[in-house]
């Protein structure tokens, strides 16, 4: 059986992309010096691919950004005023993906929106009534002729047209199907040259196809491959799809004149129904998404095998195939000398993945149950290690159902809470981080490295939470926070001190641009091990009469910013990292820490693709998860929740049911119609939309914040609003910093003035 990749991860096994192009956005080193890095990736990995013994090995899925901001580049969806800086491509392509700042000009970047359902990032596509679609062949020519050189005859990958229309922002007047017919010329241009230079396979990537789709949406995809396809000729066309399965137009697709079809059968959850309802049609090929693309645990041979073989009794003409693009998981377990076998030899990373088609593929011709690969593979699944904790699972399995909710309803807690701490109208606060200044972290590095004590580290820490305190003291906020100085990320710091957990040290995995991220694993049933966050905290408090904020990362947040366990529900694991932090957010209470905050900054990240799944698969554990975390609190002590994003209109019912206190989140950007939903929602939880962004390095004016916070009592009634940044203010600068809560406190000061009386 051959195999084939959808795409392989890109940032270089050491990030060696990352930081080649970070020092070519500093002009330390040349496009040449860039571009002789990126070759250098791509040789490997094709090499690397091809001794592997890979059949179908992708071409073109090589990105210096994001692969959709590519194309779009390719297809001249470059908005005007990034044309009219005038830079060479590769600026103008930098450009859009980051913005530009500079003799040339001043442009934002384009929108950046999480792709799908995972924590990587795509540059959003813009069009409007300027939009002229032209196929630039250049780039796509020269990969092409740099792979066959290395005598790789691969497979060309592009995104596919629909998803692409679909993923985009339409400026103006304009929609999709004014571009129509431009992007099937343009498509038909790419299904020309590629015949022109005798490649054998096109791969139009097509994941929007498995959300829940619309009669138009389906005549959209008709109509575009219909056009590109009376090109076709000799070329054979692959629309791949993942993430989930294409139960709306599976009959579409396989009516389609195309040569293969790639399925999801790990995420998609009827895949295998609708193939054995619908059959599969014999002059195609089935690329059959099997080893995943996105978890980082071996493949189940015995499963994967029994499955391949059922497919081949129906004469279905197979290739074997990764679930989706390996762009989600980490290169190889090389890099990770000390994760001790007993654990390494129960993950798979992109090159162990590699081994893990072509044993599929050998082994299904073979007689497999004696097969020494394959016994080894199935001892895996009976030998989990330190895994399971009989204490965990009687613990929740002894959790009674009021567990799950506070015994005291939301407008009780509000009024006792407003007595206990008699804040002033507009309270003010944080989300918790203060800048983590190159000093912060040049320390955390010396104390891991060893070179320097324990005692002197955590002595930093304090002087850093002392000048903290004082200084909001002296800005004037309300409720204050210690500055989260001895974290070096949200789930990390979390995950570190969890049972259960563990990590890797070079695992990491692209999120956008050149920022990566190294996701923990969640390999075992999790508990505290210790409080995480008291001393801190506690430490913090004594320093100040003002309430001092708790901070914790939500059970929601960790579980989907890891690497999900696989032998238990996804339910089951955030339920067990409910518990743990339950139990640190009782121990802050009991230690006099009366306003916890629980950041859930992940939360909408992991809602199904498809709508028909949003509660039943998903918010309906999910919110009581995050419930359980809070309910043993007393009426008075009082719980935030922060998130990172507005969008979230379409689930605040959900939203409500966290039953938080105060729940902040990002508003600045947007037009904050999410009040509005809010309002109509009758949403009673009180509310910090943030003032300013703090994503820039800007400093908002006075008048700015107050134009902001009056827009917003139009909409909240003024007992129910916070007033906050946008989110965490660890990536600034301590001067912008306090001069943007100065201005910040002293907007909030006209607002009360303002209101005086009113309440
Ligand atoms: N408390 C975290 C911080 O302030 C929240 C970060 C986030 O929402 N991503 O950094
Ligand atoms: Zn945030």
């Amino acid at each position: 059986m051959k195999t084939s990749l959808i795409g392989y991860p890109r940032v270089g096994r050491l990030r060696e992309l990352k930081f080649a192009t970070e020092k070519y956005f500093r002009q330390e080193i040349t496009v040449d010096e860039l571009e002789a890095t990126a070759q250098a990736i791509r040789k490997d990995q094709w090499l690397k691919q091809a001794q592997a013994g890979i059949d179908f090995i992708p071409v073109n899925d090589f990105s210096y950004y994001d692969n959709l901001l590519d194309a779009a580049f390719q297809l001249n969806i470059i908005p005007k005023r990034y044309q009219e800086l005038e830079l060479s491509d590769l600026d103008t392509y930098f450009a859009l993906a980051k913005g530009y700042q500079g003799p040339a000009g001043d442009v934002k970047a384009l929108a950046m929106k999480k792709w799908f359902n995972t924590n990587y990032h795509y540059i959003v596509p813009e069009f409007d009534k300027d939009t002229e679609i032209r196929f630039h062949t250049e780039r796509l020519k020269a990969i092409i002729e740099e792979a066959k050189a290395l005598k790789i005859s691969g497979k060309v990958v592009f995104p596919g047209p629909f998803t692409l229309l679909k993923l985009s922002r339409y400026r103006g007047q304009s929609q999709a199907q004014d571009f129509l017919t431009g992007l099937i010329t343009a498509y038909q241009d790419l299904v020309k040259l590629l015949n022109t230079e005798a490649i054998q396979w096109l791969q139009l990537d097509e994941p929007y196809l498995v959300h829940d789709l619309t009669h138009e949406d389906i005549k959209l995809f008709k109509d575009l491959y219909q056009g590109l396809l009376s090109q076709k000729d000799q070329l054979k066309v692959l629309v791949n799809t993942y993430f989930g399965d294409v139960r709306d137009v599976y009959q579409e697709l396989t009516n389609l004149a195309i040569d293969g079809i790639g399925l999801d059968f790990i995420e998609g959850k009827k895949s295998q129904e609708l193939v054995e309802h619908y059959g599969f049609p014999k002059d195609k090929t089935l690329f059959l998404g099997l080893v995943n693309g996105k978890n980082i645990w071996r493949n189940n041979y015995q499963s994967s095998l029994a499955l391949i073989k059922d497919l081949k009794s129906q004469g279905i003409d197979l290739v074997l195939s990764t679930s989706c693009s390996l762009l989600h998981v980490p290169y190889s377990l090389e890099n990770e000398s000390a994760l001790a076998e007993k654990y390494q030899k129960h993950f798979a990373f992109a090159e162990e993945k590699l081994g893990e088609l072509n044993d599929l593929s050998q082994l299904i011709d073979t007689d497999f149950h004696n097969d020494p690969r394959f016994q080894a593979n199935q001892a895996l699944f009976t030998d989990r290690p330190d895994s399971y904790d009989p204490k965990v699972q009687e613990r929740l399995a002894a959790i009674p159902q009021t567990a799950y909710q506070r015994s005291i309803p939301f407008d009780e807690r509000e009024k006792a809470q407003k007595a206990f701490f008699n804040l002033p109208l507009f309270p003010t606060t944080t989300i918790g981080s203060f800048p983590q200044t190159k000093e912060v972290k040049l320390k955390r590095k010396a104390f891991k490295n060893g070179e320097i004590s324990q005692a002197d580290y955590q002595n930093f820490l304090k002087e850093k939470i002392k000048d903290t305190v004082h200084l909001q003291e002296e800005l004037g906020l309300d409720v204050l926070v210690h500055g989260e100085f001895e974290r070096n990320d949200m789930v990390e710091y979390f995950g570190e001190q969890l049972n259960g957990v563990l990590f890797t040290e070079k695992a990491w995995v692209q999120s956008y641009g050149t920022r990566c991220v190294k996701p923990p694993i969640i390999w075992g049933d999790v508990s505290r091990a210790q409080s995480m966050t008291v001393s801190w905290s506690v430490y913090a408090q004594s320093l100040t009469r003002k309430p001092m904020k708790g901070m914790l990362t939500g059970p929601v947040t960790i579980l989907n910013w890891s690497f999900p366990r696989e032998d238990i529900s996804v339910k089951e694991s955030t339920l067990q990292l409910a518990l743990a932090i339950r139990d640190e957010v009782l121990d802050l209470e009991a230690n006099g820490i009366r306003i916890i905050q629980v950041d859930e900054a992940a939360l909408r990240e992991k809602l199904p693709l498809r709508q028909s799944d949003w509660y039943t698969e998903y918010l309906d554990w999910a919110i009581p998860a995050f419930r359980l975390v809070h309910s043993g609190c007393h009426k008075e002590t009082q719980i935030h929740t922060h998130m990172c994003y507005s969008e979230f209109t379409d689930i605040i019912p959900a939203i409500d049911a966290m039953d938080a206190d105060v729940i902040t989140f990002e508003a600045s950007r947007s037009n904050l119609e999410i009040l509005d939903s809010l309002k109509e929602n009758h949403f009673t939880t009180e509310v910090g939309p943030g003032v300013y962004d703090i994503h820039s390095p800007r400093i908002p004016s006075v008048g700015e914040i107050k134009e902001a916070l009056d827009k917003m009592l139009e909409k909240v009634k003024p007992e129910k609003l916070w007033v906050n940044p946008d989110c965490g203010l660890k990536t600034r600068g301590e001067k912008e910093t306090q001069a943007s809560l100065k201005h910040l406190v002293q907007a909030t000061k006209e607002l009360r003035h303002e209101n005086q009386g009113i309440v």
